[in-house]
């Protein structure tokens, strides 16, 4: 689904993503993991292009990357994200946030968009909330909604920032939840989390990111019971 090689990013003189090569492939669940700074939000919006890298190709369902233009707003449609804040417009209600994409990008039609918004909010739990305001439902909630205004885009990839950091420890679940299902139905997703359960029951493979480098990539048992590296093993033993 996408494929980055030799991919390099600097921000001034830091060199953020050094000789990155990485692989997701379709239905594929990638966690990645890693300590701040390291460079994994900046690889989330490279993909997403929401960055620029100085070097290297990232190839996205057979297309390289376009630079700009109408070609880079599909693809970018294409590209679901959930952040850390759930960035929703306030002054729109739940419904109204999950339709707005499809009518505004896609050109759907209102009452079909609607729809379909209702059937995502079911899927994620939140359909008796859709005619409340964001600031009227928990972060947990929030977060729900920000990935059904990212289903309803009918993305082929979903990237998903460090969804749960911002939350309340009792509402990590409700999320985690939501996105193992996801899992489940096949969807290819790219997961910046920590949140070691998850990455056990529905990551395929674990990278490892620090310091703008992949360090290591295995799967998730294997990481978490046998790390490869002092790096990974040094960070998980001050997040485990
Ligand atoms: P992570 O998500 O792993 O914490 P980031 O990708 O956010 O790491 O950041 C990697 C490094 O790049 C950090 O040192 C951060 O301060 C720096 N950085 C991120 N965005 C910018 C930016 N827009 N301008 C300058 N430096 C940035
Ligand atoms: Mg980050």
């Amino acid at each position: 689904m996408v494929q980055l090689e030799n991919v390099n990013k600097h921000f001034g003189a830091l060199h953020v993503l050094k000789n990155i090569n990485l692989t997701v492939s379709r239905g594929e669940v990638l966690v990645v993991i890693g300590p701040s700074g390291g460079g994994k939000s900046t690889l989330c919006r490279a993909i997403n292009r929401l960055e620029t890298i100085d070097e290297g190709k990232i190839v996205f369902d057979g297309q390289v990357l376009p630079e700009e233009g109408k070609a880079l707003a599909r693809l970018r449609s294409e590209v679901g994200m959930v952040f850390q804040s759930f960035n929703l417009f306030a002054h729109k209600t739940i419904r109204e946030n999950v339709t707005l994409g499809p009518v505004k990008v896609r050109g759907t039609a209102k009452q079909a968009a609607s729809k379909r918004a209702m059937e995502l909010l079911e899927r994620v739990g939140i359909s008796a909330q859709a005619d409340k305001y964001p600031a009227q439902l928990s972060g947990g909630q929030q977060q729900r909604v920000a990935i059904a205004r990212a289903l309803a885009m009918d993305p082929k990839m979903i990237l998903f920032d460090e969804p749960t950091s911002a939350l309340d420890p009792e509402m990590v679940q409700e999320v985690l939840d939501v996105m193992i299902g996801l899992a489940r139905d096949g969807m290819t997703m790219m997961v910046v989390t920590h949140e070691m359960g998850f990455a056990r029951r529905a990551a395929n493979r674990v990278v490892f990111m620090a310091d703008g480098q992949i360090v290591e990539e295995n799967t998730p048992d294997e990481f978490f019971t046998n790390a490869q590296t002092d790096r990974a093993r040094d960070f998980l033993s001050k997040i485990l």
